[in-house]
This record gives structure tokens, sequence and C-alpha cells, in this order.
């Protein structure tokens, strides 16, 4: 299973993709995963990402393009995939087809924007092994603590009111286009996320067929 995973931020990408890694024994490769580790580590990718990503922007093709190719040529990614957050513009997609990175479905997670902005305020991350949760719809066992790891859970940077409404301006001059794109494929499928984690994953596994 090659899969891309198309949505607006908080659109529970990470959530399907995490869900979906496990059933498939699938590797779920997230380039705001790699891009944040890169700036908690200090290195050079790090420190030229973060500004772009505390500002809600997009980070640089060439950067984000550098770190994905890396992470796709190790092993485990051999047999199947899931893109959580990668392409997130046209001149990413045209790269992914020029390097012959083949997908065999886009799904497009789609919620509206005022629902979004409700759930981000609400989301947790765990700044150790990148699990996410939600006050609210998912909560940890124990409050702000990892059920994965025990770390002390945080709120992303990105997550606050006003990088929100510029993350969403940026999904939908950006990264929305890529629905046409991959519709123009052949490969588009669409679910709604509109009563939360659960049947939102049985739509995704109705919708992929498994
Ligand atoms: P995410 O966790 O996918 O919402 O990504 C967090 C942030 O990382 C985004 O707001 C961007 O600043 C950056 N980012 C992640 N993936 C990409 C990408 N494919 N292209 C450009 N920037 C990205």
């Amino acid at each position: 299973m090659k899969l891309i995973l198309l949505g607006p931020p908080g659109a529970g990408k990470g959530t399907q993709a995490q869900i979906l890694a496990t059933k498939l024994g699938v590797p779920t490769i997230s380039t705001g995963d790699i891009l944040r580790a890169a700036v908690k580590n200090g290195t050079p990718v790090g420190l030229e990402a973060k500004g772009y990503m505390d500002r809600g922007e997009l980070v640089p093709d060439a950067v984000v393009i550098g770190v994905f190719l890396d992470r796709i040529s190790q092993d485990d990614c051999k047999h199947g995939y899931i893109f959580d957050g990668m392409p997130r513009n046209l001149a990413q997609a045209q790269e992914l087809d020029r390097q012959g990175i083949q997908i065999d479905t886009a799904l497009s997670i789609e919620i509206s924007d005022a629902e979004i902005e409700k759930r981000l305020t609400g989301r947790r991350v765990c700044p150790d092994c990148a699990a996410t949760f939600h006050v609210e719809s998912d909560p940890p066992q124990k409050d702000d603590v990892c059920d994965r790891c025990d770390s002390v859970l945080i709120i992303r940077v990105d997550d606050e009111a006003e990088t929100v409404k510029q993350r969403l301006a940026v999904y939908h001059a950006e990264t929305e286009p890529l629905k046409d794109y991959y519709k123009g494929q052949g490969k588009l499928i669409t679910v709604q996320n509109i009563n939360g984690i659960e049947e939102t994953t049985a739509a995704v596994l109705k919708a992929l067929g498994i």
C-alpha cells in the first residue's frame, strides 16, 4: 500500500496514519515529524526550518524534499508507506512523480475550518515519540502524560490560534489544489471526518477496501 494522506492541519491525518501503519505493517513518513526532530536536535535542516514552521508557513521545497528522499530510501519503505504531510504543494507532487515514487491512492480527509480551529487548541503531542492526543476526543490515560513513553505532553507552538489561521490559509492556497492533481490521475478518494476518530477510521478502511 502506497498512500498519501491529504487534508488540512488537524484533520486527523497523523492519527489515521498511525492506525493504518499498524494495520498494514508499513511505515508512516511524516515530514512534519522529521522536521520537528531536526529542530529539536538543532541540525542545519532544523535551524533552517524552524522559523517557517513557527509562522505556519511551508518550509522551502529543497529542504523538505532532501530530508524526505533520505527517509524513503531506507529499507523499511521498500514494500509500502503512508505519507503524512507530503506532498504539500504542486511542485512537491511533481517532484515525487519525477523521482518515480509511486502512489496507489491519495486519501483526502475533509473537515471544516471552524472544526479545525476548535480541535487544534486541544491537541497535545509527545515531544519524544511524536504520539498525538486530544484533551477531549482522544485523551491520554494520565493527564498530560504520553501513553506510549511516559513523557510529559506539550502544545505545539504552531497550534496557537493565529498560527492555525495561517496554516489553514496555506492549506487552501497550496495543498488543496493537489486534490485535483490526484483526481486527474484517478487516485483521489475523499472521506469526511465528522464524528471523531473511530468513525473516521471506519470510513477510511471502507474507502480503501480493507
Ligand atoms: P505538519 O505536522 O504536517 O502539520 O507539519 C508542520 C509544519 O512542518 C508545517 O506547518 C510546515 O511548516 C512544515 N512541513 C511539513 N511538511 C512539509 C512539506 N511537505 N513541505 C513544506 N513544509 C512542510
